[in-house]
């Protein structure tokens, strides 16, 4: 009985938790849109209020700023300010990207700024500067407050997301023609191909850390089954990429780049540690086994994921970069990832 009781306490509150996320989900949106209304119709707003990336706000791999940079474009069209290009200025180095040498590293840093940049929307150059970690409602009522009183600012954004993934639309209005054709260059034709799943395995011992990045197998193996029977011509040209080492691994960040991996399992605060793809249980009841491409320059990988007819998603903000890219696509999101997805994307 007193089981039976407590069974129902907590799917009661499981419930209210729920109706309260929701309720305060549907309340926030209803603010930011009463808000934007205002801002973006405001006279003159666009010379006055501008937002830009915050390259030096959290030090990060490639898909999480590149995921950042196109969000804040997005959030200036969507209120209608004045969005403002900056250069990422350090991006974290993966072990099997392929960039030891520091001149792979500068040239690398380049490609990246060229590829992700937006123009600016205007001229001005004297503006008061504010750099804030996460973008979120009482910043637009400091814009508000900014156009009343017709003072210019720079906005410089780390995290838009408290924005961003209300209205997960605001990514659909971002012209990213340009990211595309400039990416294309770092992919050799033949390496288009129909299905790709992007693996992203983290770091540290996966088995040890079942809550972490990694999707279930069996998740992976029902979604690809599903997309080989309805197409079994993609058998031919299917891969994995991903951040799994074929062998285990343990790699010395330099120095510089010690911060990006402060937190993360497997590191204890001067080697990390990579543990080899289980290959054995991922293909296990895979109908077709395909062809695993382990590391590599980052923004070939992004190029290769973003010209795939399918692309299977990982809980990763590189998969989420390079599915924002592929317009043409059938994607699969994993429904728990913590950005919520384009509505044309179809969950697994
Ligand atoms: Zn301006």
């Amino acid at each position: 009985m007193g089981q039976w009781r407590y069974v129902s306490e907590c799917s009661v509150k499981a419930l209210l938790w729920r109706w309260f996320r929701a309720l305060s989900k549907l309340l926030g949106r209803g603010l930011v849109l009463c808000l934007k209304l205002i801002i973006s119709h405001y006279p003159r707003q666009s010379c006055l209020i501008h937002v830009t990336y915050d390259a030096n706000g959290k030090f990060d791999g490639l898909g999480a700023q590149a995921q950042r940079i196109i969000a804040i474009r997005g959030l200036a069209s969507f209120l209608n300010v004045s969005y403002r290009q900056s250069q990422i200025s350090q991006i974290a180095i993966h072990p099997l990207d392929g960039l030891s040498m520091p001149s792979d590293y500068t040239e690398y840093l380049g490609h990246v700024n060229n590829v992700f940049a937006f123009k600016d929307d205007c001229n001005c150059n004297s503006f008061e500067e504010k750099s804030i970690a996460d973008f979120h409602y009482s910043h637009l009522i400091e814009i508000l407050l900014r156009l009343l009183g017709g003072r210019s600012i720079c906005f410089r954004i780390t995290h838009p997301f408290e924005i961003v993934d209300l209205f997960p639309s605001i990514y659909e209005h971002v012209d990213l023609t340009s990211v595309t054709s400039k990416l294309e260059i770092f992919r050799e034709d033949e390496s288009k191909l129909d299905l790709v799943v992007h693996y992203r395995q983290g770091s540290g011992n996966p088995s040890a850390n079942p809550l972490g990045r990694a999707i279930e197998h069996q998740r992976y193996q029902q979604t690809i089954n599903k997309i080989l029977l309805n197409s079994p011509q993609f058998r031919n040209r299917f891969s994995i990429m991903t951040d799994a080492p074929l062998g285990f691994l343990e790699f010395h960040p330099s120095k510089d780049q010690l911060n990006a991996w402060v937190g993360l399992p497997g590191f204890d605060g001067k080697t990390l540690q990579m543990y080899p793809l289980d290959s054995n249980s991922l293909f296990d009841q895979m109908d077709y086994e395909p062809s695993v491409i382990s590391g590599g320059n980052p923004l070939v990988c992004l190029s290769i994921l973003s010209s795939a007819k399918v692309l299977v998603m990982a809980k990763s903000s590189f998969s989420f970069v390079a599915a924002l890219m592929n317009k043409e696509a059938i994607i699969y999101y994993p429904k728990d990832f913590w950005h919520p997805r384009v509505r044309s994307w179809v969950t697994y």
